[in-house]
């Protein structure tokens, strides 16, 4: 649907990875179909993202728009552009030595961060500055820069210094990744002097290129409103909860939508058995082909837990290994991971599999078409992250009919409604909600999910299908930004190094 009703703003869209390029986690599904989504209301969005082997491979055909010499690098950077789904043009940042590497964005084959990634991303952001100022030569200049988590966190902070800019919006995906380095790799990227302050980017005699977005940006976002709310706390703010609650008047909490082109049941081409609401008995056709994909038994009648997501404590990767023998009592329960993370975690849950192939399945490694079988042929999704800025496999569970259970905190707090008696009867449930991360409160919802699904069938489709008929498509978030941006535009945010003081 196009939208020419309000005036058409030209957006630069900043990231450090996005789908179909590249993907490590839940910002590339943002930046791959938010732009797309701003771009169908009308808007000229374009997306800059460094120029690794995979997104060139992928984004090809490119040209060479224009060629950059940045401070703080010897050598001359390229910026090729192609389109994002032959419709949103792509920046690519390439810069010989620094982006042209193997492994993922931010480390090597053996998971550890790479040495120079401050170097690499304040490259990545002055490009993106010199871009955004129309000083690239693409003859072009956007009314606002969105800049998302601290691998952009620089952008806000080097524009606030330029007379004429334009607006800045940054978001944080996850608070927990900050980018922070010592004062040495501050000297070493010529940055002015002024910026090593604690409104600006010192933070604990570090420096944090997350702050550079938190403190800088005309406006900060963050992926829902429980979790905009969340990190004003020391719990959940890393030690920023104090300029947070600073800048709160200028904090807002938007909802991640999710791609129903990409995550539709009913024209996935991963699964093998497509499905949607007045059709809901056939998922179980995927649950079959699951269960011989992965080499579990194969029977309709077992309840098949499914999990996808690094395995790391965040997202309680730990506490489903808790939970793991008690599960295994229940004769008709199966239970299958997929996900890659720390080593002790992969290794135990690789033991598991060894020792009960018929109940468990785990697949280590990151393995997006088996993520959407996961996700057809479950009955239940178990999602008990400590903490979750948005989540998008719960909103991936709800339109597969596949019954969340979450813990309630940031966005799944906001997105799965518990399936408490009220609840049920009203209509308005749509999957099982504990209240705390520890194993008591995880079993008493577990036990009431497994209870509830031996209640006869009409009761399970019923929640399962309610799932299915809630929107979580980008429509109104993509509003929702347009409405942040407008206001980032219309009133500029004073520069914190003019702030008396700030704490
Ligand atoms: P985060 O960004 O914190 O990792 P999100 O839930 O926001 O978590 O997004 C994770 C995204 O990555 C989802 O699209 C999820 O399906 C995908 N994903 C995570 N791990 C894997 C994996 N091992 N294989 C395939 N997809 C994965």
């Amino acid at each position: 649907m196009t939208s020419h009703s309000t005036p058409q703003l030209k957006i630069l869209f900043a990231s450090s990875e996005a789908q179909p390029l590249i993907k490590t986690g839940g910002l590339a599904d943002v930046a791959g179909s938010l732009p797309i989504a701003l771009s169908n209301r009308g808007q000229d969005v374009r997306l800059v993202l460094p120029a690794y082997p995979q997104a060139v491979k992928m984004a090809i055909p490119l040209t060479t728009a224009t060629t950059l010499e940045l401070p703080g690098y010897r050598g001359t950077v390229r910026v090729l552009e192609g389109a994002l789904n032959g419709r949103v043009p792509i920046y690519l940042i390439d810069a010989p030595g620094l982006f042209d590497r193997p492994g993922n964005p931010y480390t090597d084959a053996d998971g550890i961060d790479w040495g120079d990634n401050a170097k690499r991303f304040a490259l990545f952001c002055r490009a993106i500055v010199v871009i955004s100022l129309n000083r690239a030569g693409l003859n072009w200049r956007p009314d606002l820069v969105h800049c998302n988590d601290w691998q952009t966190g620089l952008v806000p902070a080097l524009l606030a210094g330029e007379g004429s800019r334009p607006a800045t919006v940054f978001t944080i995906h996850n608070l927990g990744y900050q980018g922070n380095f010592d004062r040495a790799t501050f000297d070493q990227l010529e940055l002015a002097e002024n910026l090593w302050h604690h409104n600006a980017l010192e933070f604990h005699n570090n420096f944090s290129l997350i702050k550079g977005g938190i403190a800088f940006a005309d406006f900060i976002t963050t992926v829902s409103p429980t979790y905009a709310r969340e990190i004003l706390t020391p719990a959940l703010g890393y030690g920023l909860e104090g300029l947070l609650r600073y800048r709160s008047d200028r904090l807002r909490g938007v909802l991640n939508g999710i791609d129903y082109g990409v995550w539709d049941p009913a024209s996935d081409p991963a699964i093998p058995q497509h499905y949607d609401t007045a059709s809901f008995g056939l998922k179980k056709v995927n649950k079959t082909h699951l269960q011989r994909e992965l080499g579990l038994p194969v029977k309709d009648d077992a309840l098949l837990f499914g999990h996808i997501g690094r395995l790391v404590e965040q997202k309680g990767a730990d506490l489903i290994m808790q939970i793991l023998p008690g599960l295994l009592k229940f004769a008709h329960v199966q239970l299958v991971i997929l996900g890659s993370g720390d080593p002790a975690l992969e290794r135990y849950l690789r033991q598991e599999c060894g020792k009960h192939p018929d109940k468990i399945a785990v697949v280590i490694g990151y393995n997006e078409p088996l993520a959407h079988r996961i996700e057809a042929g479950s009955d239940i999704f178990l999602m008990p992250s400590r903490y979750e800025p948005c989540g998008l496999n719960q909103l991936y569970s709800l339109r597969y009919g596949t019954v969340p259970i979450v813990h309630r905190t940031g966005g799944l707090a906001d997105t799965v409604i518990d399936a408490t008696p009220r609840n049920l009867l009203n209509g308005s449930a749509t999957g099982f909600v504990f209240n705390w991360p520890d194993l008591a409160s995880i079993w008493r919802t577990i036990d009431s999910a497994i209870a509830f699904y031996g209640r006869p069938e009409i009761w399970w489709r019923k929640l399962a299908v309610n799932g299915m008929k809630q929107d979580f498509s980008w429509n109104s978030s993509a509003q929702h930004y347009l409405e942040i941006y407008r206001e980032a535009i219309d009133s500029p945010a004073p520069n914190p190094l003019a702030w008396r003081s700030l704490l």
